[in-house]
């Protein structure tokens, strides 16, 4: 094939002898450290290696290598080896979690006809490693209670509250009854946790084929969507209260932590769970009698899908190891010179469900990559001015264990060290999607324009703003910085940013990968070399634009934060918080008129009744003013550090042509502006956290309380609208504005630090 990028010996001659203008220097940068910095930048980015990825890719998913395996351990010390053997100092962390594995599981219908699930992958012929059943983690949620339970069936859709909502208005219960969800909708944890609220007594959830099945193309191994007996494993532990080992909250799980009973553990399921496959789930669901549901709840299986209960009985047992397992962390870092004692943190989980192949390895090859390409560098002789941490985390599938124990082990010295956390997991084809703290929108636009799509060969930039032309959205064209998104959590930036606000970036390309197999058997080295990036060249692209980030974040003379970019987000968000209270109010009010003019009673069906919603209470209006003062003056000084920056810039071109006698009595601190930047992130957490899960300390964003991954933004205040609790609403919007005050006051600072004088 052929090669997409120049060679080292090109990129090298280009960098010594500039033939075209200098660019406009990278930002942080004076516009001589940029062009150094470009230079090495260019050689990394021509070392990242696809074959090697795929080498990598086959030792590391050669077998399951799950919390507590053999092999997840040889994995480990093979990474710490191969940081090792690039020239880093690397070492593994332990720490002792609770890892529940299944001793018992057992879904039968009982009647009106009698089936037995058969819990079990098959073997595929052609895909050799899907025959190691003896060391596969059986399908299951972990985190699950025990149980053994009996009861009716009942549809719930994706078992979301609105789903319950829809039940309700047709009398149908739940209380007493097993719940099967479709998967999908939120994130699975939130299935148990919702159905219990509601009297539920056990959870099954099934992947339906019109979502990651047949109805979305050929099933593995003819294509790569999920086979009838194929299961998603997953964890089912309340993350949104707090990630990590359910036994310690808050503190690293070290050998001699204080620990809670498991019988005490809030996190752990109320009600047992187990996933099942669309081949079980179809006996179930045609047993179920009552009314068809309706067009949105269903799926893509050739039977009429109906609520239920009926004559249908399900019995669901469930019996748990519920032992300590130790996780295996492997840190590795690369000494910083004149700014050691400032972190740049880069991390990929390396265990699996199963074997996983995409999930994680495919970032986890990437991260190898750059590790090995970054101790090229430092051997011809380049130098990190801040330290580089590079980590492979282990449990994160469980829970974000590694990271989040990490973190909290270390808590003291992340805070007082840490400039940004980068985080990978799962690399296929398409688009760079890059989500993170606002604070870095601006850089990763930067980090974007200097990566080369291997399918389109313009930048990973340009492709996502021709993605967000068709996609209906024109102002891309206008070619100002392009949106990133915000995290909510699915991965093991959440420590870092969401319990002690430093600032992150998750990174990955994708949209262009459909796939079935998502933490199945079938997540393995066969089905990714056939069906995903396939040549590892968004491997590549992945190493280079996290590698590319990470080099600029550590030699930066002034961190690349841009609070414009910031300020413009909060304006917006607060935006959408107060449409979504008049958008509350209107729907509340116009439920209220139709229980008034009895219109659900007129329109009834009696053979298919429905009723009317649950009324609820009209939003007072909220006191929105502190926070638009707040913005305001985020706004502003957001501005006045862009101007301080400016000048020092300005004043770095001039002192360049002066003499550097005028540059250095012009000479910021940098050491002191730096040290404010760091903080920045910091300062926006809530310092009593979220209501009801002080875990979760930033205040622009969380993790849904009901939805799971999906992100909130200013989740205080948009989750007690959301939830009608219309009480805490001030005191929501009071704590946002304190934070974005304080974030206006080091922002000021930092300008005044920066200002040339
Ligand atoms: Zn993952």
């Amino acid at each position: 094939m052929r090669p997409l990028i120049p060679s080292l010996v090109a990129l090298g001659a280009i960098a010594l002898v500039p033939t075209a203008p200098e660019p406009e220097p990278l930002r942080g940068f004076t516009a001589q450290s940029s062009a150094l910095e470009r230079s090495w930048e260019a050689k990394f980015r021509a070392i990242p290696n696809p074959q090697r990825m795929r080498e990598s890719m086959r030792r590391l998913s050669a077998r399951p290598h799950h919390v507590g395996s053999p092999y997840g351990k040889q994995n480990a010390e093979w990474i710490r080896d191969q940081y090792a053997s690039y020239g880093w100092d690397a070492r593994i962390e332990t720490f002792d979690v609770l890892f529940p594995t299944p001793v018992e599981r057992l879904v039968e219908m009982v009647a009106p006809t009698r089936y037995r699930a058969v819990l079990q992958e098959p073997t595929v012929p052609a895909d050799p490693t899907s025959s190691q059943h003896a060391e596969q983690l059986p399908t299951y949620n972990a985190y699950s209670v025990d149980g053994d339970v009996t009861g009716p069936l009942v549809f719930v859709n994706y078992g979301v509250p609105a789903d319950y909502e829809e039940l309700e208005r047709r009398g149908i219960s739940v209380k007493g009854a097993i719940v099967i969800a479709k998967y999908g909708g939120s994130w699975r944890g939130i299935k148990p946790k919702v159905a219990a609220e509601h009297g539920a007594i056990g959870c099954l959830i099934y992947s339906d084929p019109a979502d990651d099945g047949y109805g979305n193309g050929d099933v593995f191994p003819k294509g790569p969507m999920r086979p009838p007996q194929g299961v998603q494993r997953g964890s089912v532990a309340d993350m949104p209260t707090y990630p990590g080992d359910p036994l310690t909250p808050g503190v690293g799980a070290t050998k001699d932590a204080k620990r809670l009973a498991v019988s005490a553990a809030p996190t752990l399921t109320k009600i047992p769970v187990l996933p099942i496959s669309y081949g079980d789930a179809q006996p179930l669901l045609a047993a179920l009698t009552g009314p068809v549901v309706p067009s949105s709840w269903r799926g893509g299986l050739p039977i009429t899908y109906r609520f239920g209960p009926g004559a249908s009985r399900v019995h669901l047992k469930v019996k748990f190891d519920f032992g300590l397992k130790t996780l295996y962390d492997v840190i590795a870092r690369l000494p910083g010179t004149t700014e050691a004692d400032q972190w740049v943190i880069r991390g990929n989980h390396h265990d699996a469900w199963v074997n996983g192949a995409e999930d994680p390895i495919s970032g986890q090859v990437a991260e190898l990559e750059e590790a090995r390409a970054l101790g090229e560098l430092y051997k011809q002789g380049w130098r990190p001015k801040r330290t580089i941490i590079y980590a492979s985390w282990d449990g994160e599938e469980p829970g974000l264990l590694g990271s989040t124990e990490w973190v909290e082990a270390h808590a003291d010295s992340l805070v007082a060290h840490a400039v940004a956390y980068l985080n990978t997991d799962s690399n296929g084809r398409g688009y760079l999607g890059i989500d993170g703290s606002h604070s870095l929108e601006s850089f990763a636009n930067g980090v974007e324009k200097d990566i080369t799509d291997p399918e389109s060969n313009v930048s990973s930039w340009k492709r996502n703003q021709a993605g967000l032309v068709v996609g209906g959205n024109a102002d891309a064209r206008a070619g100002g910085d392009l949106r990133i998104g915000a995290l909510g959590s699915g991965s093991d930036y959440t420590p870092f940013l969401q319990h002690l606000g430093i600032a992150s970036m998750n990174l990955g390309f994708g949209g262009e990968d459909n796939g079935g197999i998502y933490h199945s058997i079938y997540d393995d080295f066969y089905w990714y070399t056939h069906f995903s990036d396939t040549s590892f060249v968004y491997g590549r692209a992945l190493a280079q634009a996290v590698g590319t980030t990470v080099m600029r974040l550590a030699n930066a003379d002034v961190l690349p934060f841009v609070f414009t970019n910031l300020a413009a987000t909060t304006h917006r968000y607060i935006d959408e918080l107060q449409k979504l209270r008049d958008a509350r109010a209107k729907a509340i009010d116009e439920e209220r008129q139709r229980a008034t003019d009895s219109v659900y009673a007129i329109v009834r069906d009696p053979r298919d009744p429905v009723g009317a919603p649950r009324l609820q209470t009209s939003p007072p209006r909220f006191d929105f003013a502190p926070l638009l003062d707040a913005q305001d003056s985020l706004a502003a000084a957001a501005k006045q550090f862009e101007k301080a920056y400016s000048s020092w810039q300005n004043g770095q071109g001039a002192a360049t042509q002066d003499g550097s006698q005028a540059a250095e009595r012009a000479a910021p601190n940098l050491v002191d502006v730096n040290r404010r930047l760091m903080r920045a992130e910091r300062v926006l957490m809530l310092r009593d956290g979220l209501k009801n899960r002080p875990w979760f300390k930033h205040s622009l964003y969380a993790p849904g309380f009901y939805t799971g991954y999906g992100v909130k933004t200013m989740p205080g205040i948009r989750e007690a609208i959301e939830q009608g609790e219309w009480r805490s609403v001030n005191g929501e919007i009071a704590r946002v504005a304190e934070a974005l005050n304080a974030e206006t006051a080091l922002l000021k600072e930092a300008a005044a630090l920066l200002q040339a004088r």
